[in-house]
């Protein structure tokens, strides 16, 4: 079976083969450090970061490259208000991106090169580009030439013409062609800027990616990723640089991700209607987050509101129920005589069909939301199967409720939502101390403590000792323990 990806440069759903059977090199476009980054964009960023770990949950090789964008007009006009370097800006902005970034769940980049150390390698560029003919020397500026460009509005579907005429008329003289774009300026004073044979200067925004992606991951990009409002000018004048520079192709095949909207329009910092993810993850856990963001697919435009966030706060405490339901029966002694064969079977080809289907919508252009549905599905129908077949369920029975389990938690991992796993390692280690009180318990392991506590209360219960069995269930519920009765017996859960 194939991965079949939308190719913003073809309009259209194409095979995935990478240039190298295997591996694949990914190139996502990255934040410029001025300020913390909006819940649009880590839409972008978490989409790619699914993307990613998709690709290696289907045993691809992955390189991600992402660039930080350190020396820019925002960065310096940041700077100057707060009185700082926009060194510092970005180091501050670059810091909490990174942080946000790992609260998020989102990957660290394979590598993450910065603007500013990248400045030998865009002055080859630029230089290469003025001896093929495509950028010319202007009063300390370098432009590139759009109309040296073949290709230039294939990947945006625009045709030069009609952006000729839509170009503004108060252009810069210094440019032939109001199309052109800045590779490389000239220094204003007090801004940052490095020496090159056309004077102090610094880059443009667009040369940066060209250089960047090429050095790290070699020619052609096999995925190009960033936000859909980067197709023009950004992604249009990356390609047209590289492809001019280089003669080879840029990237193979190039995905962009939809826009996150507040009230039906962009959240944008420009249009001041923006939250900054760190607010966001201030009252929202990042798996809350993931979920409501992967419920539409990465192309389609995405409204954010509280209401969608409590929506999938609910979505998420469910399937965390249900899975820690099914961890549970799989994990008790077996005391059932076994469960008729039709529904055993209907629940085992339930299994199989769950990842089969999961594995087609994924690979259907990341269909993350028909794919979570799926894995839904089979954790209610493995429920059911428990409520309907409670005191019956076998040791066969278990097992397949187990991997009925292990298989929820394996898709829902490959998109980066873990459910928080009931494991001795995240049980307080009080418990520990209460059992030794209450059970007479020896040992330092809190899961086996937490038995203890167990078997203490049923054998307080066995005697009638409602006392003794109700300070045992008082003291786990101090510590964060609720213990229910259940049909099936007692089933302790830690919150
Ligand atoms: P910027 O720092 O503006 O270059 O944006 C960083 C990334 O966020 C880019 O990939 C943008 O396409 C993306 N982005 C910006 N605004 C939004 C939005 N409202 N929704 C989704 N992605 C966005
Ligand atoms: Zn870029």
């Amino acid at each position: 079976m194939t991965i079949r990806v939308y190719n913003t440069m073809t309009r259209s759903k194409e095979e995935f083969v990478p240039r190298e059977a295997g591996k694949v090199a990914m190139y996502v476009c990255g934040p410029t450090v001025y300020n913390h980054i909006h819940i649009g964009n880590a839409r972008t960023f978490l989409s790619f970061d699914v993307i990613r770990r998709y690709l290696m949950w289907r045993g691809f090789q992955v390189t991600f490259v992402q660039n930080i964008t350190d020396v820019d007009d925002k960065i310096i006009k940041r700077a100057t208000e707060e009185r700082r370097t926009p060194a510092e800006i970005a180091e501050t902005y670059t810091l909490a991106f990174r942080s946000a970034m790992d609260e998020l769940g989102v990957l660290p980049p394979t590598r993450q090169p910065f603007a500013t150390q990248t400045i030998p390698a865009m002055i080859d560029m630029v230089k290469r580009l003025i001896e093929r003919g495509h950028a010319y020397v202007a009063d300390g500026d370098v432009y590139f030439s759009v109309r040296s460009f073949p290709g230039y509005g294939a990947l945006s579907g625009r045709n030069i013409d009609e952006l000729e005429s839509g170009a503004r008329i108060d252009v810069d003289e210094r440019k032939q062609d109001p199309l052109d774009f800045a590779l490389w300026k000239s220094a204003k004073p007090g801004e940052p800027h490095w020496p090159s044979p056309w004077g102090e200067g610094r880059p443009g925004w667009h040369l940066e990616c060209s250089v960047m992606s090429e050095g790290e991951l070699g020619l052609p990009l096999d995925i190009h990723g960033g936000g859909s409002d980067l197709v023009f000018p950004h992604h249009e004048n990356e390609r047209a640089q590289s492809e001019a520079a280089t003669g080879t192709m840029f990237a193979r095949y190039w995905l962009h991700g939809g826009m996150l909207q507040i009230n039906a329009e962009k959240m944008s910092k420009s249009l001041g209607n923006f939250l900054f993810l760190k607010d966001v993850l201030a009252r929202y856990p990042a798996p809350v987050i993931r979920l409501l963001m992967l419920q539409t697919h990465y192309r389609s435009p995405l409204d954010f509101s509280d209401a969608r966030l409590e929506e999938a706060r609910a979505a998420l405490e469910r399937i965390e129920n249900l899975v820690r339901n099914l961890r549970w029966v799989g994990e008790r002694e077996p005391e059932g005589s076994g469960v008729p064969r039709p529904a055993l079977e209907r629940l085992s080809s339930a299994i199989e069909g769950t990842r089969a289907k999961f594995i087609e919508e994924m690979d259907d252009d990341f269909n993350t939301a028909a794919a979570l549905a799926s894995v839904f599905e089979l954790a209610r129908t493995a429920n059911s199967f428990v409520s309907e077949h409670q005191g019956d369920i076998g040791g066969v029975e278990r097992a397949v409720l187990h991997s009925a389990e292990e298989l929820v938690t394996d898709l829902l991992g490959a998109l980066g939502v873990d459910i928080a796993p009931e494991t001795a390692s995240s049980y307080p280690p009080d418990v520990v101390q209460v059992a030794a009180e209450l059970a007479g318990y020896q040992g330092s392991d809190p899961q086996e403590a937490v038995r203890a506590l167990l078997a203490a209360r049923d054998a307080a219960r066995s005697e009638r000792n409602w006392a003794a069995a109700d300070a045992v269930r008082d003291g786990l519920e101090m510590l964060g323990f609720t213990v229910e009765d259940t049909p099936q017996g007692v089933r302790v859960i830690y919150r």
